[in-house]
């Protein structure tokens, strides 16, 4: 799909690049760390440390505002991270790109924005029924301002979303398509470019929420069409509190400012107010500087490793992983999708997916349980909870092995009480 994805095919040893992530050498509970916990938040190689160290020690100075040298400095490296970023997910304008705090920021920003100037009493904001949380209420809060109603695209019982009834709920009243490119609690990948290109034929935009998709495999905005996408930095080896939204200048240049203050602004008087031109007129306030330089430097890392590859390795391990959870009597796994990205998910069937998760804990190994803030996503696999194991590229199959003989141990505990 996208070209830079063919461009950086090569062989890369991995083992070199866990090296750079000294996080994962520590000892957790008397054994070797296995971090499986990376849907909710990826480590960070030490190069992004060292990043954000040096602007915080040699090059701290607020940004857009000063003619002073130090000021124009950290311009420069914070606005550098727009061009790769555009880059990194082929976006056509660099003005497309607009930094948020997270996936969450970009969603509530199109919520809000988008939805107070194209959203009207009685259209209807078209969700899948295996949202994360951050893409379902913003859109119910739009909802209950606008008069308008959110429409829910089930899924069937592997986690994918069902075609027809898709098609069924696009209508003239459908204001926008809000869809996961891949679920945070099932891992499956939903089919966005064929879904975008449905909802064009109806000039229906997508916003797609990319914060599990981005950080495994390679992304071109403009190949999938998406009118908005969002993602998080620190899902994808970078730092906390900082985020994309990517959206079509269409759209954003008819979209009112979501946050007033400092840099939103052309001209404020009493009378009036006029705003800058995007991305700054979404972009309020002093923002996270040292955040969005280090995320410069994780693109550079990333593009380095080269998603293609990233995506391959992970599919090793996923296929590796689902084969031995498969085998462990009394394991189910959640979201059995043929198209699935990084996310075991699973359950026992007399063992709560939180008992599993602090067993695991006693043995070094990190990995999330409970509803992964999607408890519609619970509700239609009518379980409280499941037990999560998420992958990155710096994992290897000594760590699933782990995972699989943590698991055995949790049930021979459970089954001996
Ligand atoms: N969307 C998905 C699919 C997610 O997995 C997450 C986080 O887990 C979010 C949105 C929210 O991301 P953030 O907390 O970085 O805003």
């Amino acid at each position: 799909m996208a070209e830079a994805a063919t461009k950086t095919k090569q062989n890369v040893d991995f083992s070199r690049i866990r090296e750079q992530f000294p996080v994962l050498s520590q000892e957790v509970k008397g054994q070797p760390l296995v971090y499986l916990d990376n849907a909710a938040s990826s480590q960070m190689p030490t190069r992004v440390a060292d990043r954000i160290d040096a602007y915080h020690r040699n090059e701290h100075a607020n940004v857009h505002r000063g003619i002073h040298t130090l000021s124009q400095k950290a311009t420069d490296a914070y606005e550098e991270t727009r061009k790769k970023v555009q880059q990194f997910i082929n976006a056509e304008h660099q003005e497309e790109i607009i930094y948020t705090t997270g996936t969450t920021d970009s969603i509530n920003l199109v919520a809000h924005s988008f939805g107070d100037r194209f959203i009207d009493e009685g259209d209807e904001i078209l969700i899948s029924e295996i949202e994360h949380h951050a893409n379902i209420v913003p859109w119910q809060m739009v909802a209950e301002r606008k008069g308008a109603k959110v429409q829910v695209i089930p899924v069937n019982d592997d986690g994918d979303i069902i075609w027809d009834e898709y098609v069924n709920l696009l209508n003239e009243k459908t204001a926008i398509v809000a869809v996961g490119h891949v679920s945070n609690a099932l891992g499956t990948v939903h089919p966005v470019k064929k879904m975008i290109a449905k909802a064009h034929e109806y000039e229906i935009p997508v916003l797609v929420d990319g914060a599990q998709a981005v950080p495994h495999t390679p992304v071109d905005v403009q190949d999938l069409s998406a009118d908005f996408y969002a993602f998080s930095a620190h899902k994808m080896c970078g730092p906390t509190g900082f985020g994309i939204l990517y959206g079509k200048k269409q759209y954003l240049d008819k979209m009112p400012p979501y946050r007033g203050g400092g840099d939103m602004i052309d001209k404020v008087s009493f009378e009036e107010t006029t705003y800058n031109i995007t991305p700054h007129k979404f972009e309020a306030g002093t923002p996270p500087i040292a955040a969005g330089i280090g995320f410069g430097e994780t693109i550079s890392f990333l593009e380095e490793v080269g998603m293609q590859n990233i995506a391959d390795k992970e599919h090793q391990l996923l296929s590796y992983g689902t084969k031995q959870l498969q085998s462990i009597d009394g394991i189910r796994i959640i979201g059995t999708s043929q198209e699935k990205a990084s996310v075991l998910s699973f359950v026992h069937n007399n063992i709560h997916a939180a008992d599993i998760g602090t067993i695991l804990d006693q043995q070094g190994i990190a990995i999330r349980t409970g509803h992964h803030c999607a408890q519609p996503t619970m509700r239609r696999f009518n379980v409280p909870a499941t037990a999560r194991a998420s992958l990155s590229f710096y994992n290897t199959k000594d760590d699933i092995d782990r995972l699989i003989e943590g698991i055995k141990k949790a049930i021979s505990i459970f089954n001996d009480s």
